[in-house]
């Protein structure tokens, strides 16, 4: 079977580029095995690629639930106030377990940059209907992503994905993110960068005039260079937005169910957001689904706006919260609890990162590794002492991808980095099975 179609153009990647370097055909899946369309079978060290497959590929629960609820209702919409069992199912087991997060309602989307879109309306409104119409901007991370709509794409902080398609969502910045690996201050100390970071911040804040500022939207683990924040950093994110009257959107489309080895991602912070983003893990990306979970401060002027106009949700999909994927988000709750998934990548990342990390010892090109959970990425780099990134158009990482396949291995090459994002359920010899296959690996390539 050819893996290269002409007929498909692939999303983030060069129709012609594609063409000289034919895909990756995967054509099944089971555990935390792919298998591809040479015959190899994959030890999938992505969940699906893009950090999805939380429980495993082919799941008999998943599937059951998805083909029952098929037989029952394939489709109905949730528009003018129609409801059906899953969906109302799914969002009481989403409040129940967003509890710590005093997450108070549900507001279902078909995936993440719909989750984020979404977010940033809703942060919009609620100021309407709390009387400061004039909130409108937002203020994002740089180096951060959240997602590919105009609004979502504009609060990632990724100036690639703006140029093609400028001009973009007015009103919005974005500040530096802490990541103590390379920063513009060259700043070693995670607590002194975090703090720089938030005087920066709060300088933003001050030049807009706070009282325009709607929300602030970051990832608890930041996904494209998986950065993870110094301890004190949510909280003092959190700290400024109460002082300032802004709301918090915790885009967890990646860390939340388990992945960054909490719940959510802002629970390993110890940090109630206002808003949280959700996705990819809501289903394992067994089906498209997302949600947008709105916390006490918005619920409660929801709440006194009475029949206020402005308060009418004017906003939504058509597939939001379909039967389908909410059947298959239930059952996959049921196993993201029952096997205590978010334990499991906390425990399981502990170590993989610990395997990982004499890389940077033994591999010319290895900068760093870090991660939390099971986001991992393996940092490359030209040099050492400048940790100066290594050029992404030479193809070092899709080489590292390439032959990491030949060795039984599926890991993604992202810029000048490989990013691992195993499915929750890794027991500690997968762990084993993807560090001595990466090992190989570099050891063959990074000559
Ligand atoms: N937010 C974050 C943090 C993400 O990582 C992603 C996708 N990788 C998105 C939003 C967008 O999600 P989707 O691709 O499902 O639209």
């Amino acid at each position: 079977m050819s893996s290269y179609s002409r007929d498909l153009w692939h999303p983030f990647s060069n129709p012609n580029e594609i063409k000289q370097r034919p895909p990756v055909h995967i054509v099944s899946g089971d555990g935390v095995y792919v298998r591809d369309s040479q015959g190899r079978n994959l030890l999938d060290g992505n969940a699906g690629g893009l950090w999805c497959v939380n429980v495993g590929h082919n799941r008999p629960e998943v599937k059951s639930a998805i083909v029952r609820q098929l037989d029952e209702l394939a489709f109905y919409q949730l528009f003018d106030g129609i409801s059906h069992p899953r969906v109302t199912e799914l969002a009481a087991k989403l409040v129940a377990m967003a509890k710590p997060e005093n997450m108070k309602r549900v507001f279902f989307t078909c995936g993440g940059s719909d989750s984020v879109e979404t977010s940033l309306k809703l942060a919009r409104q609620y100021h309407v209907i709390n009387a400061q119409p004039e909130r409108k901007r937002f203020i994002s991370l740089k180096g951060g992503y959240h997602g590919t709509h105009v609004g979502a794409a504009t609060v990632s902080g990724q100036s690639y994905m703006h140029r093609p398609y400028e001009p973009l969502l007015p009103g919005v910045s974005s500040v530096d993110m802490p990541f103590p690996y390379r920063n513009p201050w060259n700043c070693n100390d995670p607590e002194i960068l975090a703090k720089l970071c938030i005087d920066q911040l709060i300088a933003e804040i001050e030049y807009h005039v706070p009282d325009t500022i709607a929300a602030i939207i970051a990832e608890p683990v930041s996904g494209p260079g998986v950065i993870v924040p110094p301890a004190s950093y949510w909280p003092q994110l959190r700290r400024v937005c109460d002082e300032y009257g802004i709301l918090l959107i915790s885009d967890e489309v990646v860390t939340g169910f388990g992945r960054s080895g909490s719940l959510f991602g802002c629970r390993g912070w110890g940090v109630v957001p206002d808003m949280m983003c959700l996705a990819k893990g809501i289903s394992s990306g067994y089906i498209p689904l997302g949600a947008v979970m709105i916390g006490e401060r918005m619920e409660r002027a929801w709440d006194a706006s009475g029949d206020d106009p402005k308060a009418f949700i004017s906003t939504g999909v058509t597939y939001a919260g379909h039967p389908v994927a909410c059947a298959a988000g239930l059952a996959v709750m049921d196993i993201v609890e029952k096997e205590n998934l978010a334990e499991n990548a906390r425990v399981r990342g502990d170590y993989l990162l610990k395997r990982l990390q004499p890389f940077v010892e033994t591999f010319p090109s290895v900068g760093d590794v870090r991660g939390k959970g099971l986001m991992i990425a393996i940092d490359l780099v030209r040099n050492k002492q400048t940790r100066e990134s290594i050029d992404p158009t030479l193809g070092f990482a899709y080489q590292i991808a390439k032959v990491g396949r030949e060795n039984g291995i599926m890991v993604r090459p992202y810029g000048p980095k490989i990013i691992l994002s195993p499915p929750l359920i890794f027991s500690a010899q997968h762990c084993n099975d993807l560090t001595d296959a990466l090992e190989k690996t570099f050891s063959q390539v990074d000559k």
